[in-house]
């Protein structure tokens, strides 16, 4: 709602631009004029254009975006910029910005007089939305700065009915639809996914960042709740920084902790990589597992409650199994010696599903464990798990008016949404 605000904004400013350049013509005219016209007294004295924080008085912007392969020092030298002052640039960028680091598709600009054949002033390079690297070019004065764009935070609230995809209904309810990825983790362990129905509804209080008007970086969920018949789960976040997870109305965690490993005792192997020399086949490839060296035998452990989605055998993989968590996580244990669970069957956290083997390609008795996260296999040791404890009592008092300011809001954007099916009805 707030988006209004720069909206506004704009309008505001455009409707002053129009009043003074046509207001003289149509207002009517006084006779006694006791205090100046207010737009007399806000005949804005037009402030030097500045782009990047340089004043562009008699300078032109030529911006372009990184290439594939571009270099800081092939791009300057390309613009007449002397190796000796993009020398310079690297030695005073050390600490502030490696410009080893240029990306292919980032903007970039060159603030050039406007003459003809004059060598740029300044070069900037765009590292985010919100941040930027100025290069002074000017041999004896290289310097390099960062700047930022200003950004605000806004929060906002909105609700959906889900009628088809959950991503579709909230983009067209006006949100970023990456908020549909975005619950879904937040609700991993409390909504099945696969089984939301048409007509439950989803209502979101969220925070965004905004440049210029334009969405940066992903939205934050400060809470949610999903409403599917009587059934309400709620979600609302809480804590510092990474510590921050999410509750439900009680206080209690909406997580579940997963094992940390699927053995008791063992010791890693052979860690997650995007690379590795592969034991058997003596190539280098990804490794998106971790393996757990244990002798021929040991149990193997499912690391947190879920369905068997396949339990078989493959060349590569031996026996193996694989459990679906919730709509977000699947975890998958290779190179069995022997299967204990069957397809389909539920399985509880530390439940044995299997005996430690080397089935497959292997070289000894081990566990590559695989952890899926939405699809794509992801190191489980570095993935974030905030605590599954419940809220503190100490923290809750403040708690509890974190919860009742955000589902007031939550409440709000149900209304909206409910009035909205009224209407049109
Ligand atoms: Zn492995």
């Amino acid at each position: 709602m707030k988006r209004w605000v720069s909206w506004g904004l704009g309008l505001v400013s455009a409707a002053i631009i129009v009043y003074v350049l046509i207001g003289v013509d149509i207002r009517p005219r006084e006779q006694y004029v006791e205090e100046p016209f207010v737009e007399d007294t806000i005949t804005v004295p037009m402030p030097p254009p500045m782009a990047f924080g340089v004043s562009m008085e008699g300078m032109i912007l030529r911006e372009g975006r990184v290439k594939a392969g571009a270099s800081f020092g092939g791009l300057l030298s390309a613009e007449g910029i002397s190796a000796s002052v993009i020398e310079a640039l690297v030695s005073k960028a050390q600490g502030l910005f490696d410009v080893r680091k240029l990306r292919a598709g980032h903007p970039y600009a060159f603030i050039v007089p406007d003459a003809d054949g004059s060598a740029p002033h300044y070069f900037i390079y765009e590292a985010d939305p919100i941040q930027y690297v100025v290069f002074h070019l000017l041999a004896g004065n290289e310097y390099v700065t960062l700047g930022e764009r200003p950004s605000v935070f806004t929060q906002q609230a909105i609700a959906a009915t889900v009628t088809g995809a959950l991503y579709n209904d909230l983009a067209r309810a006006g949100a970023d639809p990456v908020l549909a990825v975005l619950l879904s983790e937040v609700f991993a362990w409390t909504v099945d996914f696969y089984r939301i129905r048409k007509g439950d509804v989803f209502s979101v209080v969220y925070a965004e960042q905004s440049v210029e008007g334009k969405r940066v970086g992903t939205p934050r969920i400060l809470a949610a709740r999903y409403v599917s018949g009587d059934k309400v789960k709620a979600a609302f976040r809480f804590g510092e920084g990474k510590e921050a997870t999410y509750f439900d109305d009680e206080g209690n965690s909406l997580r579940k902790a997963f094992l940390k490993a699927p053995l008791k005792f063992s010791r890693i192997s052979s860690g997650f990589s995007g690379k590795r020399l592969h034991p058997v086949q003596k190539v280098m490839k990804a490794h998106l597992g971790t393996d757990y060296a244990a002798p021929y035998g040991t149990p193997i452990l499912a690391v947190g409650d879920g369905v068997v989605e396949q339990a078989g055998r493959t060349g590569g993989n031996g026996n193996f199994v694989k459990i679906r968590h919730n709509g977000v996580y699947s975890t998958q244990y290779l190179h069995m010696q022997k299967i204990l669970v069957k397809q389909g069957q539920r399985v509880q956290q530390g439940d044995v599903i299997g005996e430690v083997g080397s089935t497959g390609l292997a070289t000894g008795p081990h566990v590559c464990f695989r952890f899926w996260k939405n699809g794509t296999q992801v190191d489980h040791r570095k993935e974030e798990f905030p605590s599954a404890e419940p809220i503190a009592a100490t923290d809750r008092p403040a708690f509890t008016s974190l919860r009742d300011s955000l589902g007031t809001h939550l409440d709000e954007a149900e209304l909206v949404l409910a009035q909205g099916r009224m209407a049109n009805f």
